[in-house]
């Protein structure tokens, strides 16, 4: 297996998707070649929900959590991919998909400063359950045939294509897209070279 190629966003979390249930899957890079966790102590977790901008952000998560997110995480990315080869997902991911979101969300409230808050007696639980809630909605509407893995052969990052023609191929036209059109030159030069030799 080849290294993992170093991009201008390194060990950052990625939010390219726009939508929480497909960022999350982009918490494990590279997934087709030397895949690298981005989640490995519960203290990343927390950092993720808060980057994710989910309130109200866990003081403490418990292993348990971090547990459950990657479960929840590897469901989402299988049953996207069920979804992708027209298939319906498999039982157990499902199971957790549901498990997960019935646990009860973060409640909005109005503070004294006319602001606006959020509580929940666990919050880790309740934003993974805002993300497998974020996965059914997206599953099961209208854009559930616009979820597309990105083009790059070394990119396995999960986004929802919302182009009018659907023909969007990158998960984000500035970072793979580039260094897929970069990669295509040099090709095209080691073509020419050849070619001329
Ligand atoms: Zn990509």
């Amino acid at each position: 297996v080849s290294a993992p190629p170093r991009t201008a966003d390194g060990q950052a979390f990625r939010f390219r998707a726009d939508r929480l249930c497909l960022d999350l899957c982009s918490t494990l890079l590279w997934r087709h070649r030397a895949a690298e966790e981005l989640l490995l102590v519960p203290d990343d977790l927390a950092r993720w929900i808060h980057e994710a901008g989910l309130r109200p952000v866990p003081a403490v998560v418990e292993p348990a959590a971090l547990r459950d997110a990657i479960d929840l995480r590897e469901a989402v990315y299988r049953a996207a991919h069920a979804r992708m080869r027209r298939e319906p997902a498999a039982a157990a991911d499902r199971a957790t998909i549901n498990r997960l979101a019935a646990a009860p969300v973060a409640a909005p409230s109005i503070d004294r400063d006319g602001l606006a808050a959020r509580h929940a007696a666990e919050p880790a639980a309740a934003a993974l359950s805002a993300v497998a809630r974020d996965a059914i909605d997206l599953l099961t509407g209208p854009l559930a045939d616009r979820v597309r893995e990105c083009a790059a052969d070394d990119c396995a990052f999960l986004f929802v294509d919302t182009s009018r023609p659907g023909t969007r191929r990158w998960c984000s036209p500035t970072r793979c897209g580039n260094r897929e059109h970069v990669r295509d030159h040099r090709r095209r030069r080691r073509t020419t070279r050849d070619d001329a030799s």
